[in-house]
């Protein structure tokens, strides 16, 4: 499945966030009893009033939204990519990730060490992508060797040579494989493709802040959302310790709580929907009265493939998808009042799934 890895210096609010994607995981865990827990994982639901909407309409027995895993990835400190404290376990957990979310503290408290002395979240971010570029770095220079090795006997090697090399270049100046200028070129994808490089991947910046950072933005917050902007990433604006007390309220009881700090977004929702949109996911739905259910998809998979994430069964032997479209669903309440009034489609293997759809699907076995 695909996955988020949470880095950051330490003492930034890391753990804090995790615990709060924890506790988000196990408000809903009766409806997870299938996930296995890892202490450094939190499987998260993705909230969408959508899937609550359709619950009341068809008053299932069970639903289950759509998930986005998060890794806490510790142990990334300056030097790291040399080996130092956690390292090279550290490197290995973020090369299996889709997606990074970087967490950047944006709170002043003087009763919470910081490893550099001062709060510089743009010092703070340039000292972990430096590290991140390094073990790219590294990567590249042994694929590059090794792929000259065997340059002997393969010259087709050769364009992948160049593309490493070229890469190589890039990083070396200090900039992330992301901002490679020729990104469509078909030896660089392949390089790209088969070391994960760190850098490559999606980033979301995330500024960490106190209570009372939550409304205006301070001038850290501001120094990272420029970054972010800058970069073309995606930034989220969050105080950890405050949405870790406050996981699992009721949706009122959240809403007045934010309101009081003159928030109208929740930040842990937003970081959730962010990660699931940064990796390109949508939900499609089946609603049946067993279960109302999201399913993740990749935007752009087709009927065959999304019905795959169901069973592989329904993949092989799929004939067609009768889908009607969310507000189609909610505008006349049912399936069999869709079907009435001619807003169920039917749709057959090169159906491009839309976010939102609600699909039942007909196969053979
Ligand atoms: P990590 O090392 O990045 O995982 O950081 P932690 O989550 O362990 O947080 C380090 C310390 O900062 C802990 O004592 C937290 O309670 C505190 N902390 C986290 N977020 C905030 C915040 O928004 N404001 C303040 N004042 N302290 C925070």
């Amino acid at each position: 499945s695909v996955s988020i890895g949470i880095v950051g210096l330490p003492n930034v609010g890391k753990s804090t966030l995790f615990n709060a994607l924890t506790k988000a995981q196990n408000a809903e865990s009766a409806n997870y009893a299938f996930c296995t827990i890892e202490p450094n994982k939190a499987v998260v639901p993705v909230p969408d009033k959508r899937i609550e909407k359709l619950a009341e309409l068809v008053n299932p027995q069970r639903v289950q939204h759509s998930t986005v895993d998060f890794v806490d990835i510790a142990g990334l400190v300056a030097g790291a990519s040399k080996g130092e404290g956690l390292g090279n376990k550290f490197l290995a957990n973020i090369r299996e990730t889709q997606a990074i979310l970087h967490v950047v503290r944006c709170f002043v408290d003087d009763d919470v060490v910081h490893v550099s002395g001062s709060v510089d979240p743009l010092r703070d971010i340039e000292v972990i992508e430096t590290e991140l570029i390094l073990a790219d770095v590294q990567a590249l220079e042994n694929r590059v060797e090794r792929m000259k090795k065997q340059l002997k006997g393969d010259k087709t090697l050769a364009p992948k040579i160049a593309a490493a090399e070229a890469l190589l270049e890039h990083l070396n100046q200090g900039a992330l494989a992301a901002t490679y200028p020729d990104m469509d070129n078909k030896a660089v994808r392949e390089v790209l493709d088969e070391l994960r490089l760190i850098t490559a991947k999606n980033m979301i910046y995330c500024a960490n802040v106190d209570e009372d950072g939550l409304g205006e933005d301070n001038e850290y917050v501001t120094a990272v959302r420029s970054l972010a902007e800058e970069r073309g990433a995606e930034f989220v604006k969050i105080s950890a310790r405050m949405e870790e007390e406050l996981v699992g309220l009721e949706d009122e009881e959240y809403a007045e709580f934010l309101e009081s700090y003159g928030v109208t977004e929740a930040g842990l929702e937003k970081i959730i929907r962010t990660g699931f949109h940064t990796l390109g996911l949508i939900s499609y739905f089946t609603a049946g009265v067993k279960e109302v259910r999201a399913w993740t998809i990749h935007d752009g998979d087709k009927a065959p493939q999304a019905a795959g994430v169901i069973h592989t069964d329904f993949e092989r032997g799929f004939i067609r998808a009768e889908v009607i479209s969310y507000d189609h669903y909610v505008e006349h309440g049912s399936e069999a009042k869709c079907r009435a009034e001619g807003v169920l489609r039917v749709e057959g293997k090169e159906y491009v799934v839309k976010d939102g759809d609600v699909v039942h699907f007909l196969f053979n076995v």
